[in-house]
């Protein structure tokens, strides 16, 4: 039995890990932290739980390929449930409020109530977001592998949306919402990603919130990542966590072996490389970067990402007159030198078992960029007490905001966690403390990788990095995707149930 060897075991690792199984290879899953999951994760913090990551899961629908997918990974089951908000975020911007409801027709009709002055543009945004509702991603083969029937089948359920697509990839978000003149319309178009994504980015968000294509299954981010693993070990594959790959040993155009920190020694036939793709090209050597990432790590203003602040509140009450996400506008605050005037709150009462009875979990959301990445990289490796203060007073400013909103909440809100973008760099290994891949702009046109490296035969890449502009479905799919790969490769079969 050929023998692969997974480096990195976040969503794509462990997908990865899975379809090799399946398939017949023998399986390794080495990951530098202490648990899988990589930023798919959660954690404990004085009786709350702290959840890292999934706001929605693109492949709630059971109409899509993607949701099979999720479903044959052990992510999605008949008893896993699947909370379905009737309210997706509610925006307070000038005194308004507008909320953005699963019911589009009601989202629709209360955005014109606000704004009629942009009655014309409200009604072609909503024709958008009907259109873009029918996408499905292609989730069962990488493109090089889809026949012309596959092509087909994909161009049919998608051909609706390439006029849009033509119109609007090219303008900024900023360029778009310019066209409202309604500031909280405004506002809710533009708040919820950063300025740099292109329009067709929110479009697509929304509307697969819309269409019950982006839900939340219950227990959260660890809990999704922990099925994963767990489907893995049922199927025999093996992971060892605390390794930390630190070198590779190469042989002509095949890698032989990778070495990690404790100074133990893997040899494999294959290996997938599933961590951090700048991490990979740290250990394999930039001399194996094609132009696709040349290019992207060369020009950060042309291919930006993006990381946030995120602190944790424990609330002293089940939170019930806030939103299950709410933007609200206040007045302006600094974090690392930056001036910010609108907060991103989530509220997690949905959850129960994420407190104590009674008592919730809030999650403030700042976006970060890569210049505010580098001032929090420069505080920690200079300055510990300096970075931690710096954490401190840019929560308590938040949370003097959010009282400022909604002032009996005073002395009901307690700090429990905070997270910086140099967090994830340093948990887990991510570029510039990106939790996404590379941001889809209005300047960059839509480009996957092929998941090869060329100049090595038996090497294959997976995670979010390969698929701009990365989440969830895409890290599943490229883990999926690299076994492909390596199956037509070695001439074996590639065993799935999701044809
Ligand atoms: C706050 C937040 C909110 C998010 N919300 C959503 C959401 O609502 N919906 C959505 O779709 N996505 C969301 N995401 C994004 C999602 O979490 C990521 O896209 C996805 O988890 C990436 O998976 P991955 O496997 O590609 O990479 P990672 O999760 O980064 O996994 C890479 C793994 O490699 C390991 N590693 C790194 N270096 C080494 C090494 N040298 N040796 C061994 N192992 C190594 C890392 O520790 C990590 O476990 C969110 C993320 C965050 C942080």
């Amino acid at each position: 039995m050929a023998k692969v060897v997974i480096i990195g075991g976040g969503v794509a690792g462990l997908a990865a890990g899975i379809y090799a199984r399946k398939s017949g290879y023998d399986c390794e899953i080495y990951e530098k932290h202490f648990i899988t999951g990589g930023q798919c994760t959660g954690w404990n913090r004085g009786g709350y739980h702290i959840d890292n990551c999934v706001h929605w899961l693109t492949g709630t629908s059971p109409d899509t390929d993607i949701h099979r997918v999720w479903r044959e990974v052990g992510v999605l089951a008949d008893d896993i449930d699947i909370i379905r908000h009737k309210l997706f975020l509610q925006v307070r911007q000038d005194g308004k409020v507008l909320n953005v409801w699963s019911d589009l027709d009601r989202f629709a009709d209360e955005m014109t109530a606000i704004a009629p002055e942009d009655r014309r543009q409200i009604r072609h945004f909503v024709k958008m977001l009907k259109t873009f509702s029918h996408m499905d991603m292609p989730a069962l083969k990488p493109a090089e592998q889809m026949t012309f029937a596959d092509k087909m089948r994909f161009l049919r359920k998608c051909w609706r949306l390439i006029p849009y697509a033509v119109r609007y990839n090219g303008v900024s978000l900023p360029d778009y919402v310019s066209r409202f003149r309604s500031s909280v319309v405004r506002a809710i178009i533009s708040s919820y990603l950063p300025a740099t994504f292109n329009v067709i980015s929110i479009v697509y968000m929304y509307a697969t919130f819309l269409s019950g294509n982006g839900a939340i299954p219950r227990g959260g981010s660890m809990a999704l990542t922990k099925r994963m693993e767990t489907r893995f070990r049922q199927l025999g594959g093996k992971v060892f966590t605390r390794h930390e790959a630190k070198q590779v040993g190469i042989e002509g155009n095949r890698l032989r072996s990778v070495t990690f920190a404790d100074g133990t020694t893997v040899e494999a036939d294959n290996f997938i490389f599933a961590c951090d793709t700048r991490v990979t090209f740290d250990l394999l050597g930039d001399k194996y970067m094609d132009n696709f990432f040349r290019k992207r790590y060369a020009d950060i203003d042309t291919y930006p990402v993006f990381s946030n602040f995120n602190v944790y509140l424990a609330a002293d009450s089940r939170c019930e007159d806030l939103p299950d996400m709410l933007i609200f506008s206040c007045r302006p605050f600094s974090i690392v030198g930056r001036s910010h005037d609108r907060i991103v709150l989530k509220n997690f009462n949905y959850e129960p078992s994420f407190a104590p009875e009674g008592h919730t979990v809030l999650q403030v959301l700042m976006v970060q960029d890569a210049a505010d990445f580098d001032r929090w990289q420069h505080l920690y490796t200079t300055d510990r007490e300096a970075y931690r203060a710096e954490k401190a007073r840019a929560a308590a400013a938040i949370v003097e905001r959010i009282v400022e909103l909604e002032p009996h909440y005073a002395g009901h809100l307690k700090v429990i966690e905070t997270v910086s973008p140099y967090s994830f760099h340093r948990y887990c290994g991510a570029y510039k403390g990106a939790y996404m891949s590379f941001i889809s702009t209005h300047k960059t046109e839509r480009e996957l990788h092929n998941g090869r490296v060329a100049g090595l035969d038996n090497v294959y890449l997976s995670g979010q990095w390969i698929q701009p502009p990365g989440g969830l479905p895409n890290a599943l799919v490229s883990g999926r995707f690299a076994v492909q790969r390596m199956c037509k490769v070695d001439g074996t079969e590639f065993v799935s149930d999701c044809k």
